[in-house]
């Protein structure tokens, strides 16, 4: 969509073609922080009042980034700067939100309940997408942008594989309540917790708290700019997201039981709670005030790194190309900035498939490297994962935090190369 908006910005005709049946179908996850790669692509390509309103439209922005034991004991706290424009800042972003303000103003180029299944070179060079209702559509470009199972890149690149990245997650959603609020530490939201457990355990924790109430009417205390876009935004008809808390947990596969991807619900929050018997309490009484229909096992998978090809009119983009394990946050944000790259590169004035070759070749350099950075934090091959050295591997991340967070200087460091990532 963000590819979709640079483009027509441009004067370009596009087409958009999207399996979900409705603008408001799909559970499509839950908090997405976009980081400034992100931020400044939807700035270039999105209308400017539509990219107020995809400010208007975060969660509160965390104030502070806090890594926590698992008995909720704090290792290291950082601050997060204030922003000093409306791209240099973390943002959190509900993925629902999100979709609904990318859909905005495009639904005359929007298609859903499109299923794309192959495209085929027309004798004139052009390509043709067709679709699982027997429908087509023939255009100069094809881009693949249909995430992890990508069908376009099935068959655009047969010899790119996915690896199983030895990890599952399981997310939820927990509603906003006084009780929920009350179990996390002091000072934590708004903010990012990050519980690093023993045996390679994780549980990541955001606060997800919007301007508008539980009946969809602006806040008030929200400024008056902010107010107007929310009124007069229709994409709050469509998304029925409400603050909530989110909890992401990780392990390495083997520590699940072999039926964990059958589970879901309560009881598969109650087999994370059953599988952390040393975490603090106020974690399992988080867990046993989770949304039900909100907690799903994800597979985490990766790609694995693939050779510049030879290039023609049919391209991808994000996840079809380069899906990441969430280490580091940045899978969305590296989509953006593919979407971003494609429109300079085809409205930059060079022939099509130039502008298309030096678009995949900047790609697969910056996508791969943050495939490779991201498998590097959050791979069930790490030592923290591993029985003995696993422990010796935690103590050691232990020791580092806490003396980054009493040591200006690696404090310092730690914070520069965190901007560093996330642009
Ligand atoms: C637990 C978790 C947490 C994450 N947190 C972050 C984060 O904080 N920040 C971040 O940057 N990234 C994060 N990511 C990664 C991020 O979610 C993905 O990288 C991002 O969604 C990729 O975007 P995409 O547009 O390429 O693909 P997707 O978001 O998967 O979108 C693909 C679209 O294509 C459609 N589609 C699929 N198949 C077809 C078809 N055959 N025909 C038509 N349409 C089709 C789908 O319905 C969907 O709309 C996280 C991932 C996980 C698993």
């Amino acid at each position: 969509m963000c590819l979709a908006h640079g483009l027509r910005r441009a004067g370009v005709d596009v087409a958009v073609y999207e399996r979900d049946r409705t603008r408001a179908s799909g559970l499509h996850g839950y908090r997405v922080g976009i980081d400034p790669h992100g931020s400044r692509a939807l700035k270039a390509c999105l209308p400017p009042e539509l990219y107020r309103t995809f400010v208007a439209t975060c969660a509160k922005a965390p104030e502070r980034f806090m890594f926590l034991d698992e008995r909720l004991r704090p290792t290291l706290t950082l601050t997060l700067r204030e922003p000093t424009d409306d791209v240099n800042d973390e943002k959190s972003v509900s993925r629902m939100t999100l979709r609904q303000v990318l859909f905005t103003g495009m639904e005359d180029v929007l298609h859903f309940d499109k299923t794309f299944v192959r495209y085929q070179h027309e004798p004139d060079g052009r390509v043709t997408a067709h679709f699982a209702d027997g429908t087509s559509d023939t255009g100069d470009v094809l881009v693949g942008a249909d995430g992890v199972h990508s069908p376009v890149r099935k068959q655009r690149l047969p010899h790119a594989r996915l690896e199983d990245a030895g990890i599952i997650a399981v997310a939820a959603k927990v509603p906003t309540t006084p009780e929920a609020l009350s179990l996390m530490p002091g000072g934590l939201f708004p903010g990012i917790g990050m519980v690093l457990a023993p045996r390679g355990m994780a549980c990541i924790l955001h606060s997800m708290e919007f301007p508008w109430t539980a009946d969809g009417r602006p806040k008030s205390g929200i400024g008056g700019s902010d107010r107007e876009l929310l009124a007069a935004w229709p994409g709050l008809l469509f998304d029925n997201t409400r603050d909530y808390l989110n909890w992401g947990f990780w392990a390495s596969t083997d520590k699940y039981p072999a039926d964990v991807m059958q589970r879901s619900g309560a009881d598969l929050a109650r087999l994370v709670t059953a599988m952390t018997p040393r975490w603090d309490p106020r974690l399992h009484r988080l867990f046993a005030l989770t949304d039900a229909s909100t907690c799903f096992p994800i597979t985490i998978r990766t790609s694995v790194r693939v050779e510049p090809w030879p290039t023609d009119n049919v391209t991808l983009l994000g996840d079809a190309i380069h899906t990441m394990t969430p280490g580091q946050g940045v899978g969305a944000n590296t989509a953006l900035r593919d979407a971003h790259n494609l429109v300079r590169a085809l409205t930059g004035g060079r022939p099509l498939l130039d502008a298309v070759r030096d678009y995949e070749r900047e790609m697969i350099e910056y996508g791969f490297k943050a495939v490779e950075a991201s498998k590097k934090q959050t791979g069930g091959d790490q030592l923290v994962h591993r029985p003995v050295v696993g422990r010796v591997a935690l103590a050691a991340q232990r020791t580092f935090l806490r003396a980054t967070d009493r040591i200006p200087a690696l404090k310092r460091r730690f914070e520069a190369e965190l901007y560093e990532v996330r642009g």
